[in-house]
């Protein structure tokens, strides 16, 4: 048997078998073997009754006293049950429908259970446990994420047909890999993961999955980013940027100076730059990028920003045609909208190099997007694409120089996975004239003077921002979904009782972007006093005159999050406010809350955000782009992720496009994780 083999090869795998195990992901005995337990039970370490932890799952130790005569409860089912205990608690066991379960069960005999302890102090209770009789040695017992028809007995029994079955093993870890970082081959993790003798084992096993899964992860990236670094980087030498300066309305800041300093030298370098600028909302990233495009334009090169949404390329293009239209630079705009005979001669214009700054959403990754040459590529928010949206982006030409634009400050670690090795540039201070935004928390019982507060801020001939989480009712279908504010019954009611003579707008991810812009504009131009929206005026828009931002179900959040929402005010020189509405009431979200009106600074935010609740809400579920990682943290395992980036750099440098014979299963478990059906796009 070879690990490439069909599942439906295992003895005990049936059509039907074949094609729950489907619904899992389990195609081949390979995807069998990776299919890590997600934990394990272990039955040698079982808690005294009153000690199990509460509602969480565990094993105890119990004898069983009595069982109780069969119940027959509505729906024609039939329940069983059984008292245990011991020296400090009782335990009743339920179990439902299931005669073999409680026959199975001695009387005076001690037994382990393994399931949900609730119940009273005096007396818990366990619902269809699993378990083994007390006596003798037992294994760590694994557990699977299960379907409907399996269990995790049967696929830990498969899993052992499939090790038996398969003899040898190829490992895709090299041998120096494995001896010098002393991890056991793939077989005996394997073994290791699925029935481990001990928790050691799990540990080692672990320590090999880690280790592999990142060092196939940096490769990946390291592979993807070759791309850009192919021979002819564009090449540019004059940067004179008096007439930007005297054109521009102000005075770039001393750190906007020094980041374009810095970009200044590396599109002068030897070699293509990689680069992060990173600066709270509002410390001007966009001037920068300006800037660079001038240097670019100089040198006869085409630029190109890329730009999460269609609202903020459209403010993106606007801000850089007021600062390069002077100059004589024209800007042309490109999104999902533009069709037909306007794309055509936008197209036309982007080949021909009379477009020589491009912005854009991902539509400027199509196909028939061809520059006719592209030396400068930047992109906003850079954490919401994708990995590979990013390398479509650098193909577009033969070595452009790249330019990162973040407001969220990445940990070294994490921007290591996200963009492999780059410069940073740090925007570490906002430009003058600007009064820190006043922040408040208040609960909804406040609504009537909060709308007062809104009322007076518009007769003062400002705008405001109401952001609410959700589209509308039937958008959730959990009960916490149901008490959230949902944007258009808000709007109807804000309209109405609260705000009756004001120019409401609404604003959410289901209008079409043509619609979106057009609110958007609407409220621009002051034709709107409030704006009600989703989260999607999160990133970059910006609205001078717009003083107050109100974040309903403001718990829901992460702080970064609020801090950029919080970004959205604050731009020009009138006083501004935030006040996050939440009637919740946990220590968690008052401290959070708290700190939100304590500080401005995005980077303090952050910080707290990363220490509590992890970098998946930092960068929001997915957004990345990364292949989904099964075993490894990236923060947890940040130090593995650095040698592993050191091995691949190493591998790299022996064989560039991963395509030596050898190397062959390493290239397969690298396109297997970036789920690259038809290959890496290297040659
Ligand atoms: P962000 O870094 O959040 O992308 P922007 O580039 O959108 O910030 O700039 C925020 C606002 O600050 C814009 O209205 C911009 O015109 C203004 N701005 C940028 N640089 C300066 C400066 N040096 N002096 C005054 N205003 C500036
Ligand atoms: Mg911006």
């Amino acid at each position: 048997m070879d690990v490439k083999d069909s599942i439906q090869f295992l003895k005990g795998v049936g059509e039907t078998r074949a094609k729950q195990l489907a619904k899992l992901g389990l195609f081949t005995v390979e995807d069998l073997l990776r299919f890590y337990p997600r934990g394990y039970i272990d039955y040698n370490h079982p808690y005294p009754v009153a000690m199990a932890p509460y509602e969480g799952m565990c094993v105890v130790k119990a004898t069983v006293y009595g069982k109780q005569l069969p119940m027959r409860i509505r729906g024609g089912r039939t329940i069983y049950r059984v008292t245990a205990g011991d020296d400090t608690a009782g335990l009743l066991l339920t179990f439902f429908n299931s005669p073999y379960a409680a026959r199975g069960l001695e009387e005076n005999r001690d037994y382990l259970f393994y399931g949900r302890v609730g119940g009273a102090l005096a007396r818990r209770e366990m619902v269809s446990p699993t378990y083994v009789p007390a006596d003798g040695s037992l294994p760590m017992t694994p557990v699977y994420h299960l379907t409907e028809g399996v269990n995790s007995k049967y696929i830990a029994k498969l899993v052992g047909t499939a090790l038996t079955g398969c003899g040898a093993i190829t490992d895709p870890l090299p041998e120096v890999l494995r001896q010098k970082y002393r991890l056991p081959d793939l077989r005996r993790t394997l073994e290791m993961i699925h029935t481990p003798k001990n928790e050691d084992e799990v540990t080692a096993a672990r320590r090999r999955l880690v280790f592999e899964e990142l060092y196939y992860l940096q490769l990946g990236m390291k592979l993807m980013r070759s791309i850009n670094l192919r021979a002819n980087r564009a090449v540019m030498a004059n940067t004179d940027l008096t007439a930007f300066y005297n054109a521009l309305p102000f005075t770039p800041t001393g750190a906007q100076q020094r980041a374009i300093t810095e970009i200044a030298s590396d599109l002068c370098g030897k070699t293509p730059m990689n680069r992060l600028l990173q600066g709270d909302v509002g410390s001007g990233k966009t001037l920068v990028a300006a800037a660079a495009m001038v240097i670019a334009a100089q040198n006869g090169f085409q630029s190109v920003l890329m730009a999460p949404t269609e609202i903020l390329a459209q403010q993106h293009a606007n801000t850089l045609q007021g600062m390069l239209r002077p100059l004589g630079i024209e800007v042309a705009l490109l999104t999902g909208s533009v069709r037909a005979k306007p794309r055509r001669v936008l197209l036309e214009a982007i080949s021909t190099g009379a477009a020589q700054v491009v912005v854009g959403t991902h539509a400027v990754l199509s196909d028939d997007v061809i520059f006719h040459r592209l030396g400068f590529a930047v992109t906003d928010e850079q954490h919401r694409f994708g990995v590979r949206q990013r390398g479509l982006l650098a193909a577009k030409a033969e070595s452009p120089h790249l330019l990162v634009m973040s407001a969220t400050p990445i940990p070294r670690t994490l921007s290591l996975l996200l963009f492999g090795e780059l410069d940073v540039s740090i925007l570490d201070e906002l430009p003058p004239g600007r009064t820190p935004i006043k922040t408040y928390a208040v609960t909804t019982a406040l609504r009537g003077r909060m709308f007062g507060f809104l009322e007076k801020q518009i007769e003062a001939g400002r705008q405001v921002f109401i952001v609410c989480p959700l589209i509308d009712e039937s958008d959730g279908d959990s009960p916490a979904a149901h008490e959230m504010q949902a944007v258009t019954t808000y709007f109807e009611e804000v309209a109405k009782q609260f705000l009756p003579h004001r120019r409401i707008g609404l604003m959410h991810g289901r209008l079409r972007p043509t619609e979106k812009a057009q609110v958007m504009q609407q409220f621009a131009s002051g034709e709107l006093d409030v704006i009600c929206s989703t989260t999607v005026i999160e990133v970059g828009v910006d609205v001078p005159n717009a003083s107050v931002m109100v974040i309903e179900n403001a718990e829901r959040y992460g702080l970064s999050a609020l801090h950029q929402l919080r970004g959205r005010v604050g731009r020009g020189a009138a006083e501004s406010f935030c006040i996050l509405v939440s009637d919740h009431d946990s220590e968690e979200v008052h401290s959070r809350l708290a700190l939100m009106c304590h500080t401005n600074d995005g980077f303090a935010v952050a910080q707290y955000d990363l220490e509590h609740r992890g970098p998946g809400d930092f960068f929001g579920e997915r957004q990345h782009g990364l292949p989904r990682l099964k075993v490894a943290d990236a923060m947890q395992d940040a130090r593995v992720l650095e040698t592993a980036a050191a091995e691949a750099a190493t591998l790299l440098s022996e064989d560039p496009k991963l395509i030596a014979p050898k190397n062959a299963p390493l290239r397969h478990e690298v396109e297997k994780l970036f789920e690259l059906g038809g290959g890496l796009a290297i040659n």
